[in-house]
């Protein structure tokens, strides 16, 4: 598929104008901003995309009060199935876009054409996650200890929620955080990465056909596209924002957690992992080989669940790496539209340079490059590589960070205690998996002597999370949960209820106050 032709298509389809377009709009409503225009090229061959108005702290401050305002005048009281209702049809809306909304995260971020499939499905999943969800708000009713009276947990609506986006699920992010808080009864803003401001405007384009067929006021799901020099600090220390979801880097996410902090704001923090595979002499290694090699080289390399760290036995250690390599080989790197090809390209030159940084790095701390590593100048841009594999004997600076690109670690042991040591290693705590048909080790791993991370998989890769589980990891990855089983209670507030129907006064705990 040829990138221009299909990025016309892509914005006939949606109706988008991309010279200056606005970067804020309210629900179907798009503002008229004036500020410096942000440009989204694409990685697949330099091309430019389009072009933003980013909003100035005035337009900033219309779509932050239009939330706050539309979330105490009407959407906290619409009941909670009612508003799933909007949520399914979203869903439904989606359905009917999906093919042009992935190519557009195709063309946009770089991922290939069936990964992006996969995350225009992952925002489906979520709505009809959050539909289920919106009969399901329930709180508990507790034993009192006071004759007749009555003690429960119920949940209201939090307010306004800041959802902050990384550029590598344009799309899928922004849906974990804004289905859920739309059935929770909260109004939504959106920031997302200035490399994807067009899949934004895109998806803001699709639930506003749905807002306008029923109606529905300004406000509920709102868009702020701009660099945070246009939505950053000002946007987090906001307090009509009680709630500030942040998806980055440890680095960013560290800064926007002070800020929010300062005004003892909650935030829900999805920060950058490290994830390792541990491969067991009795895994079936045919199957270990296919998920290692998507989890590393899947996205190019840039999921936060991406495998970064590869811990394999001495005793398979040859011949898994060996093979490994042989896959790698096989690997068809290029325009992630053709549906043939499995590694694209990587999102800016700022990712190459770190991508090579971390190579030359990695030699200097004692790895061995065996494979890969090379910057592939043939082709129409500037940004694709060839996956890497080095191997490395210790834990070392280099290992203990997140590169964002297809670098792999490879380690060896000796000892299961010893590969669980390596897992745990670094200062994140995302992603993690062992390969084993061994009961035991397998426990071992999951035990509370085993992986510290979010995520623990057993022969089954470290990326490809489902919405049902609760997504998120420990450490520096932030401690955040999103999506799916009970991660919606950090978009709601929790209010405890005691209702006394006695004739008299008793206080808990025994206590006696007579006047
Ligand atoms: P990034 O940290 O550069 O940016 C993330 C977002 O934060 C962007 O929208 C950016 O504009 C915004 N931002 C940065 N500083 C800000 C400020 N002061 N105020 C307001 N907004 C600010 O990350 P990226 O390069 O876009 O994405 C890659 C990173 O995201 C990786 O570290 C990856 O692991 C992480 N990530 C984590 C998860 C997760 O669920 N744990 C998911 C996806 C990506």
């Amino acid at each position: 598929m040829d990138v221009k032709r299909t990025l016309q298509e892509v914005f006939d389809y949606f109706d988008i104008d991309p010279k200056g377009h606005s970067g804020a709009s309210t629900g179907t409503k798009w503002l008229s901003t004036d500020g410096e225009e942000l440009a989204s090229y694409s990685p697949i061959d330099g091309s430019l995309i389009g072009t933003v108005k980013q909003p100035s702290q005035e337009y900033i401050d219309e779509v932050v009060e239009q939330a706050r305002k539309t979330f105490e005048d009407y959407w906290r009281m619409v009941p909670a199935p009612k508003r799933g209702e909007l949520v399914r049809e979203i869903a439904d809306e989606v359905r009917k876009h999906k093919e042009m909304l992935a190519r557009l995260i195709t063309i946009e971020m770089g991922k290939i054409i069936q990964e992006s499939r996969g995350e225009v499905q992952e925002w489906i999943d979520m709505c009809d996650f959050a539909v289920g969800l919106s009969r399901q708000l329930y709180g508990l009713t507790i034993a009192s200890e006071r004759y007749r009276h009555r003690l429960y947990e119920q949940w209201h609506p939090l307010g306004p929620v800041g959802i902050i986006t990384a550029f590598n699920f344009p799309m899928a992010v922004w849906s974990w955080n804004a289905m859920i808080a739309l059935v929770c009864g909260d109004t939504t803003i959106w920031k997302p990465a200035s490399a994807t401001p067009f899949c934004t405007i895109a998806v803001q384009k699709v639930v506003g056909k749905v807002l306008e067929r029923h109606g529905l006021p300004e406000g509920i799901v709102n868009v702020l596209v701009g660099s945070s020099r246009y939505v950053g600090d000002n946007f987090l220390a906001d307090s009509r924002i009680p709630l500030i979801s942040f998806t980055g880097s440890v680095e960013a996410g560290r800064h926007a957690y002070q800020i929010v902090a300062k005004r003892l704001g909650r935030t829900i923090l999805e920060l950058g992992g490290n994830n390792a595979a541990i491969v067991t002499p009795s895994a079936d290694l045919g199957l270990a080989l296919r998920a290692v090699t998507f989890g590393a080289v899947g996205t190019a390399g840039q999921r936060c669940t991406t495998l970064r760290r590869l811990i394999l036995h001495e005793s398979i250690y040859d011949q898994f790496l060996e093979s490994l390599v042989n896959v790698y080989k096989q690997l068809r790197i290029g325009n992630p539209l053709d549906e043939s090809v499995h590694v694209g390209p990587l999102v800016s030159e700022e990712s190459i340079n770190t991508f090579f940084d971390a190579i030359k790095r990695g030699k200097e701390e004692g790895g061995k490059l065996i494979y890969g590593g090379e910057h592939l100048t043939d082709m129409p841009s500037n940004l694709y590589v060839r996956p890497a594999i080095m191997e490395i004997d210790h834990v070392c600076p280099v290992t203990c960070e997140e590169t964002f690109a297809p670098l792999l670690y490879v380690h060896k042991y000796r000892e299961i205690e010893e590969a669980i040591a390596l897992n745990n290693a670094v200062p994140q705590g995302l992603s993690s998996a062992i390969f084993t048909n061994h009961l035991k080790e397998a426990e071992l791993f999951l035990s509370p002597i085993g992986s510290d991370c979010g995520i623990a998989n057993v022969n089954t890769s470290t990326s490809g999370a489902e919405i049902g589980g609760a997504f998120g990891g420990e450490k520096e990855t932030g401690g955040g949960r999103e999506a799916g089983s009970d991660a919606w209670k950090a978009y709601m507030r929790r209010q405890t209820v005691t209702i006394n129907w006695a004739d008299d006064l008793p206080l808990a705990q025994g206590i006696k106050f007579e006047v």
